[in-house]
């Protein structure tokens, strides 16, 4: 079976695995433990956050140890509470919810068709809305994999005095600029994106700004009073792991992804009446094709009993029978819509992988093209 669906998760990589085993096993204190056993812990963790801040460029009191991408971009939006929040279109639901549901009101960066928010549209809002408190918009959208105007965005966002969040959740782990280049307040990230297990990630607070967070909840003052509660020494020393295996590969890793990647979609934009969804910067790995006369759930569920294992769209989405706000947002024509796939592939696709990928979804659109 193939795996070609590492923008839904990635697995756990051994460096990973092995440090993640060896702390749970060897590290048990209690990291906010005065004794031996708790010092030991606490380095742990203070070497993660090291790691962490060292792949996101930022300092270590700026990152705070969270559950994962939805609750970082949950808190993130949390800063606009009850006050205007202006989001892209292409959001990922926990940017996109979280704004309705806290925020006074949300308003809607529209999205070029090439899959990129648009800067005029912000400039509109924030000259329309000068009570805009924060803006979000995400670093690489999780369906297309585009690589969104984030710097353009913050500094528009800026000279509004707007704070700037970006889910970064599909860029970290690929070579990216540093926090402080795209000049971000905010920034979320996902462990189990980036090759670490699910049930961690981090939020990157801008010093100056955490002065003012809120908590992320109460109790015990952990994380620098923001996020009580036990911290998850493991999980966090995987992340710190993750990170740093990034830096040590990323940047060889992308180069040989991205050719991957780009013969996969040769090959497969070679069918009749198949596109390719959103253009420019893309991550690495992520391609979004669709195949006229097919629907993306027929492709996905052939393609998986012939042994690859792709997305009709964002795995977030599954089971959830409605058309793509992504694509929507895009202008994609409806027939595209709905027959679109996401293959996103990583570092354990071999090139005979992507020979497979190409030959399976081929025949596939066939089959479901005749049935
Ligand atoms: N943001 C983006 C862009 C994502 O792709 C995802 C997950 O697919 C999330 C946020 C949510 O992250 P998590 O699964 O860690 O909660």
């Amino acid at each position: 079976m193939i795996y070609a669906d590492y923008a839904a998760t990635t697995p756990v990589s051994e460096r990973v695995y092995d440090v993640m085993c060896r702390t749970m096993r060897d590290v048990f204190g209690n990291p906010s433990s005065a004794h031996s056993f708790g010092c030991s812990a606490a380095e742990v963790v203070e070497r993660a956050r090291c790691q962490t801040a060292k792949l996101l460029g930022c300092d270590t009191d700026e990152v705070y140890f969270t559950s994962g991408g939805t609750e970082s971009d949950n808190h993130a939006v949390r800063f606009a509470e009850n006050r205007r929040i202006a989001v892209s279109a292409i959001e990922h639901p926990a940017v996109l919810e979280s704004a309705r549901h806290m925020a006074g009101a949300v308003e809607y960066i529209d999205v070029l068709r090439d899959g990129r928010a648009s800067i005029d549209s912000l400039n509109r809002i924030l000259h329309d809305f000068p009570d805009t408190a924060m803006v979000s918009l995400m670093y690489a959208n999780n369906e297309t994999g585009v690589i969104q105007p984030v710097r353009e965005a913050a500094a528009a966002a800026h000279s509004a005095g707007a704070l700037f969040h970006c889910d970064a959740v599909q860029g970290v782990g690929h070579v990216m600029p540093t926090v402080r280049e795209l000049d971000c307040d905010l920034l979320s990230v996902s462990g189990h994106k980036l090759y670490a297990p699910k049930g961690i990630g981090l939020l990157y607070i801008r010093k100056e700004v955490a002065k003012k967070a809120p908590a992320f909840h109460y109790g015990g003052g952990q994380e620098n009073g923001l996020r009580s509660g036990t911290v998850p020494t493991p999980l966090i020393a995987a992340l710190g792991e993750a990170c740093a295996e990034a830096l040590d590969v990323m940047r060889d890793e992308d180069c040989r992804i991205g050719k991957l990647r780009d013969e996969i979609e040769r090959e497969l934009l070679k069918i009749p009446d198949s596109v390719r969804i959103g253009s420019g910067e893309r991550v690495s790995g992520t391609s979004c094709l669709a195949f006229g006369g097919t629907t993306g759930e027929s492709l996905m569920l052939l393609c998986d009993l012939r042994g690859v294992a792709l997305s009709a769209g964002s795995a977030c989405h599954t089971g959830i029978d409605t058309p793509s706000h992504v694509l929507s947002a895009m202008d994609v024509p409806e027939k595209y819509r709905s027959s679109a796939i996401r293959i996103s592939i990583g570092r354990n696709t071999t090139h005979d992988d992507a020979l497979q990928i190409i030959k399976t979804v081929s025949e596939c659109v066939s089959l479901a093209r005749e049935g």
